[in-house]
């Protein structure tokens, strides 16, 4: 797959054009090879004319076309968005689903991790007392009340890892029979059922929202674990935070019973997204998470990958890939739903590149969708899991969410991941505080300037010529390593935390 070039990458035979891999870009003037010479200055990650490219004609990369030629591009030539146009995406209704695939390959017993095994058979990778929240009018008597157990509660508990709120901004206001509605509902439901809370949930409440405390935590039993606010018992503000504290602490006592034990790695559930990403992302971090993520399929484990707009114009690739028709018709309905909900906004796909990945040389689209989904390995998909639904079942999956950051991964959170991979070419300090969030960094570049903030260098594909399958595995040991709690990440270690965001497509009121 890779060539041998010093100045660019090219990753199939048919592409006429490759990625710069000169850190400085290549100068005006520079004789790449015996036929090749820049005609310009070219920044690093971004596309060379590798042969005359005709107005109209496709521009071709990963052996794909991710453009068409605005006008006649010259050999040596700058691709950069200004001389391209978007090519219209795959149709959805000329897609073969009569498809048929292995099942799941033969599973690999011989990996572990120490996890928290739940009673509903789940395995946590993490022991937290979670807070959620039916509504945001008691955001900021969570966020008191967690700073409270921290430094008053917690250090009597020290099988707990943490204690974090699950603030949101549903609950109220909203028109809860509307069909859209079930997305962020079932979402916080199954936000509160990832593993790493130990069904330990406590939910603090308000009294007068839509959306019932009691929703929240129907898996859990007992009213003992809700709490709220208008409960006429307390008088004044120093009672609530005492009564939610009381409830607190029985949990905490639960929790800390909890011991890690050794667990087979087909207990992993491993969310992927990409984040800022590059030129590069589709060359180092995303084919080296894909063979970490066919590494845990053998295992037996799951692997989710997401993010619509970035798999909609490699749907083509993907749909064959399914395990069945069944699976094949679930990718093509999350994508003509995805279609139909941009165009009620008047717009498409294309919104999805960021100003960040156009100048890290991603033109379009489409080459970023190309670059995205070799995170999803070579597995047969298994399964598509909707919006804010739980994933049920081994192997690859495709857990249908936005792509931007916070949304999926909330959703994924709530797909039950315990193990969350990101990869990021441009950076981005993003971490959660429910699950360990391994950042993967697309170049050397940003692993060297962001060093206690990325946890894995895959740029070392190109800088220090390392092959996909050596960094594969060595990613595959780092993620049973802070599964089992021996490594912490950069975000666990630094506190960096973002919010929950619901994805709510439906009506405020
Ligand atoms: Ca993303």
């Amino acid at each position: 797959m890779k060539s041998e070039q010093k100045h660019f990458i090219k990753i199939n035979n048919i592409d006429n054009v490759g990625v710069v891999i000169v850190p400085e870009g290549i100068q005006a003037g520079e004789q790449i090879d015996y036929n090749l010479k820049s005609a310009e200055f070219i920044p690093y990650g971004h596309k060379i004319a590798l042969h005359d490219i005709r107005k109209g004609s496709p521009v071709v990369r990963y052996g794909e076309n991710i453009a068409f030629a605005l006008d006649n591009i010259k050999q040596g030539e700058w691709v950069n968005e200004n001389k391209i146009s978007l090519p219209a995406p795959p149709s959805l209704e000329e897609l073969n689903t009569n498809v048929s695939n292995p099942s799941l390959p033969a599973s690999n017993t011989e990996y572990s991790f120490m996890g928290y095994r739940n009673d509903d058979g789940s395995v946590g990778t993490k022991n937290i007392l979670a807070i959620s929240n039916s509504v945001q009018c008691v955001a900021g008597l969570t966020e008191h009340v967690v700073k409270k157990i921290k430094t008053e509660l917690l250090p009597k508990y020290p099988n707990v890892d943490d204690v974090i709120g699950l603030s949101h901004s549903y609950g109220c206001g909203i028109a809860i029979n509307a069909p859209a509605a079930i997305i962020p509902i079932r979402t916080i439901q199954n936000i509160a059922r990832n593993p790493n809370f130990g069904n330990e949930v406590m939910v603090l409440g308000l009294g007068c929202e839509k959306l019932r405390p009691e929703r929240i935590i129907e898996h859990q039993k007992g009213d003992a674990d809700i709490f709220y606010m208008q409960d006429p018992a307390y008088q004044g503000f120093e009672a609530m935070v005492k009564g939610a504290m009381e409830i607190a602490e029985k949990h905490l006592k639960k929790l800390n019973e909890r011991q890690r034990v050794s667990c087979p790695a087909s207990e992993l559930v491993v969310g992927m997204q990409c984040g800022g990403s590059d030129a590069f992302s589709g060359i180092t971090a995303n084919p080296v998470a894909g063979l970490a993520a066919d590494l845990i399929v053998k295992a037996g484990g799951s692997v989710m990958f997401s993010e619509v707009t970035e798999v909609r114009d490699a749907i083509h690739l993907l749909v064959p890939r399914a395990t069945n028709e069944k699976v094949a018709k679930d990718l093509i309905r999350e994508m003509k739903w995805y279609d139909e909900y941009l165009a009620q906004g008047q717009v498409d796909r294309s919104e999805n590149t960021a100003p960040g990945n156009k100048s890290g040389g991603l033109s379009t689209i489409v080459e970023k969708s190309l670059g995205s989904v070799v995170k999803s390995g070579s597995s047969p998909i298994m399964g598509v899991v909707p919006p804010g639904e739980k994933l049920s079942g081994k192997g690859l999956h495709f857990a249908a969410t936005p792509a931007g950051d916070f949304v999926c991964g909330t959703l994924q959170l709530a797909a039950g991941m315990n193990v969350h991979l990101f990869m990021t070419g441009r950076g981005t300090p993003y971490g959660l505080s429910a699950v360990p969030v391994i950042k993967i960094s697309s170049n050397t570049t940003l692993a060297k300037r962001w060093f206690d903030l990325i946890d894995f260098d895959a740029g070392r594909i190109i800088s220090e010529n390392k092959t996909i399958e050596e960094l594969g595995w060595e990613l595959f040991h780092l993620i049973l390593d802070v599964a089992s709690g021996n490594k912490v990440v950069a975000s666990d270690k630094l506190e960096l935390y973002n919010d929950l965001v619901l994805f709510n497509p439906g009506p405020l009121t």
